[in-house]
C-alpha cells in the first residue's frame, strides 16, 4: 500500500471559540474562521501523514453552546466515524469541561473523540490553536487511544473528559485534572498514553434543553432563600457544598424538602477530591445529608455532576439507577456497577 492509501483519517468538527476568532469591526474578537481555515493554518500537518476532513458544525463562543448542540454533535460524529480513525472537536474553551464530558457519556464507538481549542486567539503572538489542533489530530489518529471515549488535548497534555477542569482564565495550561492527573502527554509529535480509565460510562440518552438542573454553590452564611425558590422549577439540583460536602445547618430542612421530589446531588465546591462519606456527624455534614437521601457526586466536580444528572434524567432513569450511576462514575463504588454495558468490552 502506498503511504497515501495507508494514511489514517481524522474528521475535524469546528464549533467556533477563541481558536476560530478574528478581529471584528466593532472591536474585540469573535468566531469567524471555518474548520478548513483552522486546519490549513496548522504547520507540520502534511508531515504527519494523516488525512483530515472537516465539518463546519457551529460558529459560536463556548458560552453559547447548548446541551442539544452537543447531542446533535454526538450524532454527527457517530454518522461520520465509520471509515475514520478518530474525531477532533474545536470549540470555545469556556465550556470544554462540560461538552467533553457530555460527549463522553454519549459516544459509544471505539474511535476516540478529542476536544481542543485555544487560549490565545489567532491575532495574538504565540497563538496556541495550531499546536493544540495538531496535537489533537495526532492523538485522534493514534491506535492507543481507541476505546477511551472522549478526551481533551491541550498544551501537549491529554486529559480524561470526566476529570478535566478549566482552572485559569488566560493561561495556556488552563486545563488540569486535579484529581487523577492527565492520562497522557505529547512529545515530539507522539501522543503517549500513561494511565487508563477503569471503565467507560456511556448512557443511552439524547439529552435536550428541556431539563433544568442548576448548581447551587453554598456560601458563608447562606440563608436558604435561593434553595427554597427552586422548589417546583427544577428537575434535579447539584449542591456544591463547602469542604467535603457540607452545608449550614439551616439548609438541611429545605434540602430535605427538595430531595423528596427531585434528585439532589452533593458535590464539593473545592474543585478537587471526593465528597466524604463517613467522617463528620454535625447537622449539614456529609453523613447527615447522605442519610437524608442526597446522592454523592464522589470525585465528580459540580459541573460534571450536573452534566451526568441532566443526562440520566433525559434517559428517564429512576432514583436507584441515578444513585448507581453516580457511585460508578463518582469513583466510590465498583466501576463495573455502571448501569449500562461498557463499549470498550464490546469493541476491544
Ligand atoms: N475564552 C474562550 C475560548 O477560549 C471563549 C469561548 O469559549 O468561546 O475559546
Amino acid at each position: 500500500m502506498s503511504p497515501v492509501e495507508n494514511r489514517r483519517r481524522v474528521i475535524v468538527f469546528g464549533l467556533g471559540g477563541t481558536i476560530a476568532m478574528s478581529t471584528t469591526s466593532t472591536g474585540g474578537v469573535a468566531p469567524t474562521l471555518s474548520a478548513d481555515q483552522l486546519v490549513a493554518a496548522v504547520p507540520g500537518l502534511s508531515e504527519a501523514n494523516i488525512a483530515v476532513d472537516v465539518v463546519n458544525f457551529r460558529q459560536v463562543p463556548g458560552a453559547s453552546l447548548t446541551i442539544s448542540d452537543i447531542t446533535e454533535l454526538a450524532e454527527a460524529i457517530r454518522g461520520q466515524l465509520a471509515d475514520a480513525d478518530g474525531a477532533v472537536v474545536t470549540q470555545g474553551t469556556d465550556t470544554i469541561e462540560e461538552t467533553a464530558y457530555l460527549l463522553d457519556l454519549l459516544h459509544d464507538q471505539a474511535q476516540p473523540v478529542l476536544v481542543t481549542g485555544a487560549m490565545r486567539n489567532p491575532t495574538l503572538a504565540g497563538a496556541d490553536g495550531p499546536a493544540n489542533l495538531l496535537a489533537a489530530i495526532q492523538t485522534a489518529a493514534h491506535p492507543a487511544f481507541r476505546n477511551h471515549g472522549c478526551l481533551v488535548v491541550f498544551n501537549d497534555e491529554i486529559h480524561a473528559a470526566r476529570r478535566v477542569r478549566k482552572t485559569h482564565t488566560t493561561s495556556t495550561a488552563t486545563f488540569q485534572s486535579p484529581t487523577g492527573g492527565p492520562l497522557g502527554y505529547l512529545a515530539e509529535g507522539q501522543p503517549r498514553l500513561l494511565n487508563h480509565l477503569s471503565t467507560r460510562t456511556v448512557v443511552p440518552a439524547k439529552p435536550g434543553d428541556d431539563i433544568r438542573v442548576p448548581i447551587l454553590t453554598v456560601g458563608l452564611g447562606d440563608d436558604g432563600t435561593l434553595l427554597r425558590a427552586l422548589t417546583g422549577h427544577i428537575d434535579g439540583v447539584v449542591i456544591a457544598g463547602v469542604g467535603g460536602g457540607h452545608v449550614p445547618s439551616r439548609l438541611v430542612a429545605p434540602i430535605e424538602t427538595l430531595a423528596a421530589t427531585v434528585p439532589v446531588v452533593l458535590a464539593s465546591r473545592t474543585g478537587s477530591g471526593s465528597v466524604l462519606q463517613s467522617t463528620y456527624g454535625f447537622p449539614g455534614s456529609e453523613r447527615d445529608l447522605l442519610a437524608r437521601g442526597m446522592i454523592s457526586a464522589g470525585y465528580l466536580d459540580p459541573l460534571k455532576a450536573r452534566i451526568l444528572l441532566h443526562t440520566l434524567l433525559s434517559a428517564n432513569c429512576e432514583a436507584a439507577t441515578i444513585s448507581q450511576a453516580f457511585g460508578s462514575a463518582g469513583g466510590y463504588a465498583n466501576p463495573e456497577t455502571w448501569p449500562w454495558p461498557t463499549p470498550s468490552a464490546k469493541d476491544a
